[in-house]
């Protein structure tokens, strides 16, 4: 509480203080100026995806998209399926090497200006717990943050999915769904960056697909979940988001099962997301127990309230086990209370769905004025969960070193010394 009244009031500033106060320039129209709408205090404002350039990524595209290319390009329709293949399935890095098409169609397709477009690995961190974080290359000279964690941190386990199936390799992938984050919640890094841009459909996509080819996954063997935890807020780019969804599911190959979302409760987007037929899991990011306190470390409480937010995840029919997860970020002294761990347990039951909460011990980062909590008071808080009937896990924090966990994604080109 003591936070509340360090905080600048929410009403009168936007979303983040690094969000652009003049109106951004009219996005150029084209197949990458697809412009959407931020919501904050002040209205909406449109947020650029990447800059047109010359070379025309092919990854990205649907096979719809490619049918329709394929077609423009006089080519029969079953050479759509095998770029797809080639781009998604076989990743395949370059034109040349695609060498299901003819030499002819990748002569008049890279002279029609189009690349493969599978966005590179520019630097590598590795942390001593084996989490491997990663700047790969985005449109524009940019970079967008991904992270490798071999047997993931906890916040993926499919708690309801009893498998023991022998499995050769197991990670999870932190993906990144805009370059840095219009909302400005308090305790978090990539919030510090304000928001630079949404990425696209392909840029997404392109993350996972490029750790893949680099760990040499073979899905079906290699068991892969992928949490949208990395930078930005996916509901805040929701069509790119949904359609990386679907290019991983339909071409990539992974089961949707196996993907969470995570949101800081935009409600629009949870209402839209509740109607989608093929979707990811989704995570709360509640990380309050009452509205005062969400106020503080998230202004973003006084757009939409939490019992908006858990109205609208109300609407969502879930499948026959699964649960919605609330995310709960500790920090010391804030929010890790028994009176604010009962809190909780008030809203989970109130909110009538299953639930668990997954219980993240607060990542510090420079110039953020939070404290992390007390072992202890981990242990209590998780306890107390479980004592009154509301499953709760407690993530393990995963390449703090290398400025990889949660909340620390901050395009980081150093590791953490
Ligand atoms: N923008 C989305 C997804 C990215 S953040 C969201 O907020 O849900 C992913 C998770 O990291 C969220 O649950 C967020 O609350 C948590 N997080 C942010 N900063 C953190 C920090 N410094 N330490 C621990 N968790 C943090
Ligand atoms: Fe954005 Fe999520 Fe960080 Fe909040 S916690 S600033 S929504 S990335």
């Amino acid at each position: 509480m003591l936070y509340a009244c360090l905080l600048p009031d929410f009403v009168s500033m936007p979303l983040n203080p690094g969000f652009p106060s003049e109106p951004l320039p009219e996005p150029p129209s084209g197949p990458t100026g697809e412009s959407f709408f931020i919501l904050d205090s002040d209205g909406p404002k449109s947020v650029q995806t990447a800059a047109p350039s010359a070379v025309q990524p092919l990854f990205g595209l649907s096979i719809e998209q490619l049918s329709e290319l394929m077609a423009g390009l006089g080519e029969q329709n079953f050479r759509a399926r095998q770029l797809a293949q080639a781009l998604y399935r076989d990743r395949t890095p370059d034109l040349d090497t695609i060498t299901t098409l003819p030499l002819a169609l990748r002569e008049k397709l890279a002279a029609a200006a189009y690349a493969v477009g599978l966005p590179p690995i520019l630097q590598t961190f590795r942390s001593i717990d084996g989490t491997e974080r990663y700047l790969i290359g985005a449109s524009g000279n940019q970079t967008v943050e991904t992270v490798w964690m071999p047997d993931g941190d906890g916040a993926e386990d499919n708690d309801d999915e009893a498998d023991t199936s022998p499995v050769r390799k197991r990670a999870t992938i932190c993906v990144s769904s805009q370059i840095g984050c219009a909302v400005n919640c308090q305790f978090c890094l990539t919030a510090k960056l304000g928001i630079e841009r949404n990425l696209t459909a392909g840029e997404i996509v392109g993350q996972v697909v490029a750790l893949l080819r680099r760990h040499q996954v073979e899905l079906g063997r290699d068991r892969i979940n992928l949490v949208f935890m990395g930078m930005g807020e996916p509901f805040l780019n929701y069509n790119a988001f949904m359609d990386a969804v679907r290019l991983l599911v339909d071409e990539v190959g992974l089961p949707p099962s196996r993907m969470t979302v995570s949101t800081s409760g935009i409600v629009p987007g949870i209402e839209r997301f509740a109607k989608e037929t093929v979707r990811p899991r989704l995570a709360i990011s509640l990380n309050a127990s009452n509205n005062t306190v969400r106020e503080a470390v998230m202004p973003i409480t006084r757009k939409w309230p939490i019992e908006a937010v858990i109205e609208a995840a109300r609407s969502m029919p879930l499948g026959p086990r699964e649960k919605i997860t609330f995310e709960y970020v500790l920090l010391g002294g804030v929010n890790d209370s028994l009176i604010h761990a009962d809190e909780v347990v008030t809203l989970a039951r109130r909110a009538g769905f299953p639930s668990k909460v997954n219980l993240i011990v607060w990542n510090p980062g420079p110039g953020i004025p939070y404290h992390q909590p007390k072992g202890e008071d981990v242990a209590r808080f998780q306890q107390r969960l479980i004592a009154r009937g509301v499953p709760a896990f407690i993530r393990r924090p995963r390449g703090r070193d290398i400025y990889a966990a949660c909340g620390q994604l901050k395009k980081t080109t150093e590791a953490n010394s």
